[in-house]
């Protein structure tokens, strides 16, 4: 008798700790390229189940900000699920120098696994192995001793990659040569039976069969420049950035099916997968805690094209709230209201398009490298009799030689010296920073606290510029992103679900904080580079 009291006891405070302590599923969303004022940009044209729910019903941070630069896809996911930045997940820029291999090397390039779910050779040639610390992601596999499963969905493959972290089960990205969902060996030698039906559909062809109109009649969207302006960037085959876009005619000159990612149907094609993978794979369905984590990044490859001001824009956004209220219904019926987790947030922001801003007679430029690298050649050659110690300029950051410097009777640091005073008279330059100041000093605020929590030295440059605002190097139509400025830095964060009490808070938080609040929330530990720290949410005991 006694032994079956215990017992009973015992499962009592299993189902109890089972139960109560965490939530089934935890779905991280990031949006790519999301400004902050999006959220109330387009309010009143919102539908009452997309984000006004989550907003609504759940917990808002409305000044939430990036601490460091480049501003950029890979930092941006690797920052929200590592809790740290990239001077400590080496995740400094999407592309950077790689001094061992003397040329570029990509953020989740990894030679030594192949593609799984397509004949395309290079799309599959991926890992999150230069991620150099764990993701929350990372941590709740371990902390579940691997019972947890974490899946990472997104077009663009590192999108997928790094926040799922390194121990995820899978990772998918899609492949617009094959128009498949793919994977790569790092994770499975097979794509599971789901996800080859899924890709059976063959659906972005569906999708772009559909063509590209505005949801609502075109003269309802007063928050945006008239359809037809100088900022936007047509796609090639059409001579204007007008609506309708007839998206099957235009496929072959760009670039086949890869064209839905610039197109709103990009991200409901994301929604798809996320939500044949909770079905697929049983996620949220017993009570170990799983993870679902989903980038959305047509709003990036839109806001490249056409701008934060563009009909084109709008259109995505109001799209992309039809697309997050079918996911909440859906999770709703799937896991259970109460049952999961959201949060929210960006992995940069996106400028406005200068050449706008300079017609308006407002700040804003745009930075041209030839001539300053011309300049760092000569500027070498005379000084230091040296012709071969420029390697490249990439994200800002000029890269030197180091060995062939060291090996000369001039330190590194006078060499990077001579070049930051000598380039910061070029226009547009705000400020210029070098590898030898970052390494000596440590800056609590600021710009340079901002360049250096981007800046690893392995990876980063020499001699590190920032621009001036709203300057960048792109072309004249379209917009980019990068920059350590508000238009940049300040993203949306929303909690939403599990015992997250409704509120909002205009407390600084920063982009490193969101995996730390994860982690408090789940009772796992920090990811184990991490430099931020839990948001006090508001929630139910
Ligand atoms: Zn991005
Ligand atoms: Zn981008």
């Amino acid at each position: 008798m006694k032994k079956l009291l215990l017992l009973a006891v015992l499962l009592l405070n299993i189902a109890a700790y089972a139960q109560n302590e965490r939530p089934k599923l935890v779905v991280g969303i990031v949006v790519d390229q999301m400004r902050f004022d999006y959220l109330y940009k387009y309010w009143n044209r919102y539908g009452n189940e997309g984000l006004k729910r989550m907003i609504n019903e759940g917990y808002q941070c409305k000044n939430l900000q990036f601490n460091y630069v480049p501003t950029y896809t890979a930092p941006g996911h690797a920052a929200i699920y590592t809790g740290t930045t990239p001077a400590r997940n080496g995740m400094i820029a999407n592309d950077w120098y790689d001094r061992k291999k003397g040329g570029m090397m990509y953020c989740t390039e990894d030679p030594s696994v192949a593609t799984v779910g397509a004949a395309t050779v290079k799309v599959g040639k991926m890992s999150p192995r230069n991620m150099l610390s764990t993701a929350v992601s990372d941590e709740l596999r371990i902390a579940t001793n691997k019972k947890g499963k974490v899946i990472g969905v997104s077009l663009k493959d590192r999108g997928a990659i790094l926040p799922a972290g390194h121990l995820a089960n899978a990772a998918y990205w899609f492949d617009g040569e094959s128009g498949n969902w793919v994977s790569s060996t790092f994770y499975m030698n097979e794509l599971p039976k789901w996800l080859q039906d899924f890709n059976a559909k063959q659906s972005a062809l569906t999708y772009l069969k559909k063509g590209w109109n505005t949801l609502y009649p075109i003269e309802s969207y007063t928050a945006s420049l008239p359809d037809k302006n100088n900022y936007e960037t047509p796609f090639k085959g059409k001579a204007e950035a007008v609506f309708p876009y007839l998206l099957d005619s235009l496929m072959a000159k760009n670039g086949g099916q890869n064209l839905i990612k610039a197109t709103p149907y990009g991200n409901t094609f994301t929604k798809d997968i996320a939500l044949a993978a909770i079905d697929g794979e049983s996620l949220g369905k017993d009570e170990i805690t799983d993870m679902l984590c989903v980038s959305f990044s047509s709003t990036d490859f839109v806001g490249h094209q056409f701008g934060p001001d563009a009909i084109e824009m709008e259109d995505t956004y109001l799209r992309f709230d039809q697309d997050i209220a079918d996911f909440l219904k859906q999770l709703d019926a799937k896991v259970g209201k109460g049952e999961y987790l959201i949060f929210l947030s960006a992995d940069h922001g996106g400028a406005t398009v200068p050449a706008y801003l300079m017609d308006e007679r407002a700040p804003g430029g745009y930075m041209d490298y030839k001539p300053m690298e011309d300049s760092i050649k000569s500027a070498l050659k005379n000084k230091f009799d040296a012709t071969d110690w420029y390697l490249d300029i990439q994200n800002d950051q000029i890269y030197l030689d180091e060995s062939k410097i060291r090996a000369s009777k001039h330190t590194l640091e006078t060499v990077e010296e001579y070049l930051a005073e000598k380039l910061i008279a070029f226009d547009g330059v705000h400020s210029i920073t070098t590898a030898s100041r970052l390494n000596k000093n440590e800056y609590s605020k600021g710009t340079l606290h901002l360049v250096q929590q981007g800046f690893y030295g392995k990876r980063s440059g020499n001699v590190i510029i920032t621009l001036e605002p709203n300057w960048m190097e792109y072309s004249k139509t379209g917009t980019t992103h990068g920059s350590p400025y508000s238009y940049d830095t300040r993203v949306p964060m929303l909690w939403y679900g599990w015992k997250i009490q409704k509120g909002e808070t205009a407390l600084p938080y920063f982009i490193n904080d969101i995996a730390p609040t994860v982690s408090w929330l789940l009772n796992i530990p920090f990811p184990n580079a991490t430099s931020g720290n839990p948001i006090p949410l508001p929630i139910n005991k």
